[in-house]
C-alpha cells in the first residue's frame, strides 16, 4: 500500500500538531515504542516508532542473512497493519495506506561527541552506541468513526521483545495520552475522539 493521502492529512490542524509533537521525542528506550494518533473527520492517521531492539532484537545494520530476513519480515508486518491493529467492526474502518521504514538513529551522546571534534571518540561511539528505529505510518478511513470504541493491538504478540507503547492521540475533542502494554494492549477511545 502506498501512502497517498498523508500529505493532505499532514496539512490539517491535527496532522500539524502531531508532526510538531513527534519531533520532541529524540531518545528511545528499549522495550518502549511510541504510537501517535490523529483523528480528523472519518480519517485516522497513526505513526508508530519502535526501537530496532523491540522489533528484531538488534540495532546494528543487518549483516547475516537471518538478520536481513528478520528486518524484511518486520517491514512486511508493519506494512500490512490489518494484523497488528484490530478496530471495532461496527466502525467500518479500513487501512487505506501503510508504509514502514527502518532508520539509523544517533544518540544524544553521539551528537555531543561529534561536537567535540574528536574523530576517534566519534568512531568508537558510532560502533558501540548506534541505535535504529522502525517507523511506520498508517492511514485509516472509517464509515462510522463514532462507533470506534477500542483499538486492540496485536503488536505485542507480533513483536515479543516489545513491552510498551506510549500513545499520544489528538482529535477535535482534544488530546490524551495512554500507555499500552503487553498485559493491557487495548486502547480505549470511547468519548475521547
Ligand atoms: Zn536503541
Amino acid at each position: 500500500m502506498k501512502v497517498t493521502v498523508l500529505t493532505a492529512f499532514a496539512l490539517s490542524a491535527a496532522g500539524a500538531a502531531l508532526a510538531q509533537d513527534m519531533h520532541q521525542h529524540d531518545a528511545h528506550v528499549h522495550g518502549r515504542g511510541a504510537l501517535d494518533i490523529a483523528v480528523e473527520g472519518e480519517n485516522i492517521l497513526m505513526e508508530l516508532r519502535a526501537p530496532g531492539a523491540d522489533i528484531v532484537g538488534f540495532e546494528y545494520p543487518a549483516r547475516e542473512i537471518e538478520e536481513k530476513a528478520a528486518v524484511a519480515v518486520a517491514l512486511n508486518l508493519l506494512s500490512n497493519p490489518e494484523d497488528l491493529f484490530v478496530l471495532d467492526a461496527a466502525a467500518g474502518c479500513g487501512f487505506v495506506a501503510a508504509e514502514a521504514e527502518l532508520h539509523g538513529k544517533k544518540t544524544q551522546d553521539d551528537a555531543q561527541e561529534r561536537d567535540d571534534d574528536d574523530k576517534t571518540e566519534l568512531a568508537d561511539s558510532a560502533e558501540a552506541g548506534g541505535h535504529s528505529e522502525f517507523h511506520a505510518e498508517f492511514v485509516l478511513s472509517c464509515d462510522h468513526i463514532e462507533r470506534l470504541k477500542t483499538i486492540s493491538l496485536n503488536y505485542f504478540k507480533a513483536f515479543e521483545r516489545a513491552e510498551a507503547l506510549e500513545v499520544q492521540a489528538i482529535s477535535d475533542k482534544g488530546s490524551f495520552s495512554a500507555e499500552l502494554t503487553r498485559d493491557a494492549p487495548v486502547l480505549k477511545l470511547e468519548g475521547r475522539i
